[in-house]
C-alpha cells in the first residue's frame, strides 16, 4: 500500500509526456493567434491549457498539435498548419518555460533542466496536400509526426469517421508512411480507420503509434483502437496513447458521439471559415447534447486493457486537452495528470511501469524511430 504522497513524488521524478494538445488550434480561433489576449503565463479559467497549469500538472513535454480542419482539403491545407507550426515556435521564442524540442534526447535534456519541451505534430493528412515534399518540408520544420487523417478521408487515406473511399491507404499513403518513416517522423493511426491502421503497420518499418485514442473493446466507437490492432501496435514496438474525452471513454457515451463527422458538416454548412464562431457554436452544440463525464477511473479503465491487450510497454497519454468539447471530473486541464498517476498507483501499478505509461515508452518510441531514419538514410527520397 501506498500513499498519496508516494504518488506525487513517482509522478514528479517520472518524465511525463502528453501525446496531444490543441492549444494551437484554440489559440489561433478564439485570440486570433495572440498572446496578449490569451497570456500562457497567466492562470486562466478558461481553456484546458497554460503554463502555471502545465507546471503543475508535471507536465515535461508537450506534443502540440497544428490541426487542420477536414473543410481546408483542398483550401490551404498547408498553410493552416504550417501558421500553427509558427504559433508554437512563437510560443516557444516567447515563453523561456518551453523549449522546442525534434528528438528524445531532446526531451530528456529539456526535462532535465527543468523545462518544458515543446514538441511539433501536424494533425490531419491533407495538409501535405498529397505532397512528399510538403511533407519533408514539416519534418523539417520540427513535426515529429502527422496523424493521417482527421474527421474525413485524406484523397489518400480513410479516417474512423467517414465512409470508406479507398479501403485503407492508397499507393501514395503507401509512400507516405515510407517517407515518414524515413524522415524519423511518427505515423499517427488515431482518427483512421481500421482498414487504414492495418495497412499503416504493415507498411510502416518504425514503431506505429496512436497520438490520442482509446480501446474499442471498453468503448466502441470508430476512433478507438480495435484488440486486434492494439497487438499490431505492440508488435511495431509503438505506443497507443490514451485520449480523455468522455464519448471515447465511457462505454455507454460511444452511441451518444457517433456521427462526430456529421455534427462537424452541420456546424461548418452554418459557420463555413468563421472558427470563433463555429466553437461557440459546438460549444453550445455539446451544452444541448450532454454525455457522462466519467472521471480518471475511466481513462485508468483503457490504460489497463491496453495493457493486458498489448503491454505495458505499449500505452501513454494523449489528454487531447483543448481539443475536447467535455473532460472527465477530476480531469478537467493539464494541471490534473497526477490524478491518472495517483489512480494507477492504487491499482497497483510499480513506479517503474508508471514511468513507461507516463512517457519512458512514447520516448523509447521516437528513439526507435529516429534509428529506423538513420538506417534508411542512405536511400534516395521518394517522388
Ligand atoms: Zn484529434
Amino acid at each position: 500500500m501506498t500513499g498519496v504522497g508516494q504518488a506525487a513524488e513517482t509522478h514528479r521524478s517520472a518524465i511525463v509526456v502528453d501525446g496531444h494538445n490543441d492549444l494551437p488550434w484554440r489559440l489561433r480561433s478564439e485570440f486570433g493567434s495572440r498572446f496578449d489576449r490569451f497570456d500562457l503565463a497567466l492562470r486562466h479559467q478558461d481553456g484546458h491549457t497554460d503554463i502555471p497549469r502545465l507546471r503543475e500538472g508535471g507536465v515535461d513535454a508537450q506534443f502540440f498539435a497544428a490541426f487542420v480542419p477536414s473543410l481546408y482539403a483542398g483550401r490551404g491545407a498547408a498553410r493552416q498548419a504550417l501558421e500553427q507550426i509558427d504559433l508554437i515556435k512563437q510560443m516557444v521564442a516567447r515563453y523561456p518555460d518551453f523549449a522546442h524540442a525534434r528528438t528524445a534526447d531532446d526531451v530528456r535534456r529539456i526535462a532535465a533542466a527543468g523545462k518544458i519541451a515543446a514538441l511539433i505534430a501536424v494533425e490531419g493528412g491533407h495538409a501535405i496536400e498529397s505532397s512528399l515534399e510538403v511533407l519533408r518540408h514539416f519534418a523539417q520544420l520540427g513535426a515529429r509526426y502527422l496523424t493521417l487523417t482527421h474527421m474525413a478521408n485524406t484523397d489518400w487515406a480513410d479516417a474512423a469517421t467517414d465512409q470508406p473511399r479507398h479501403g485503407g491507404l492508397t499507393g501514395f499513403g503507401e509512400s507516405v508512411v515510407r517517407e515518414m518513416n524515413r524522415l524519423g517522423m511518427l505515423v499517427d493511426i488515431s482518427h483512421v480507420s481500421a482498414d487504414t491502421m492495418s495497412d499503416v503497420l504493415r507498411v510502416s518499418e518504425a514503431p506505429v503509434i496512436a497520438s490520442h485514442s482509446n480501446a474499442r473493446a471498453i468503448n466502441d466507437h470508430a476512433r478507438n483502437v480495435p484488440d486486434a490492432i492494439l497487438r499490431q501496435v505492440a508488435e511495431s514496438g509503438g505506443v497507443v496513447m490514451v485520449n480523455f474525452f468522455p464519448g471515447f471513454i465511457v462505454p455507454e457515451a460511444a452511441e451518444a458521439v457517433r456521427d462526430l463527422l456529421a455534427v462537424e458538416r452541420e456546424l461548418r454548412a452554418r459557420y463555413g471559415e468563421d472558427e470563433a464562431a463555429l466553437e461557440e457554436a459546438a460549444r453550445e452544440w455539446w451544452s444541448e447534447h450532454p454525455i457522462p463525464r466519467g472521471d480518471v477511473g475511466h481513462v485508468v479503465d483503457h490504460i489497463d486493457h491496453i495493457v493486458q491487450v498489448a503491454g505495458v510497454d505499449h500505452v501513454g497519454l494523449g489528454s487531447d486537452f483543448d481539443g475536447i468539447p467535455e473532460v472527465p471530473e477530476g480531469l478537467e486541464d493539464v494541471s490534473k495528470f497526477p490524478a491518472v498517476t495517483d489512480e494507477l498507483q492504487r491499482r497497483g501499478y510499480s513506479d517503474e511501469d508508471l514511468a513507461k505509461i507516463l512517457g519512458g515508452n512514447i520516448l523509447r518510441v521516437m528513439s526507435e524511430a529516429e534509428e529506423v531514419a538513420r538506417r534508411l538514410k542512405p536511400r534516395l527520397p521518394a517522388r
